[in-house]
């Protein structure tokens, strides 16, 4: 695609010259290229799987948080904490924590 400002011959599907930066399509939208079906239907596939990996790695770092916490609460329970301590907080719950009595 031929630039207006400095006719520089830019490869297909650039929205901005090369050489000087000026936009390639025309800001009226009766003037840019409708995309093909194919194209379409690429795109949306494209936008689906970076949607899916975007849920995959948020679900593996909210999980990956979960057990980072669960590891630190269950040491600071077991080894920093006195025994007394999850009494005072749990009394119900205590027989759960407390394994020497
Ligand atoms: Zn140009």
């Amino acid at each position: 695609m031929k630039c207006i400002r400095c006719g520089t011959d830019n490869p297909a599907g650039k929205n901005v010259c090369v050489k000087c930066g000026n936009f390639l399509y025309s800001p009226n939208p009766q003037n840019r290229h409708p995309l093909t079906a194919a194209q379409k239907s690429a795109r949306r596939a494209a936008r689906v799987k970076g949607a899916t990996l975007g849920c995959l790695w948020t679900f593996l770092i909210v999980l990956g948080v979960f057990v980072f916490l669960g590891v630190i609460i269950f040491l600071l329970i077991q080894f920093v904490f006195p025994p007394d301590f999850i009494d005072f907080l749990a009394p119900a719950t205590s027989s759960v924590f407390s394994t020497t009595t």
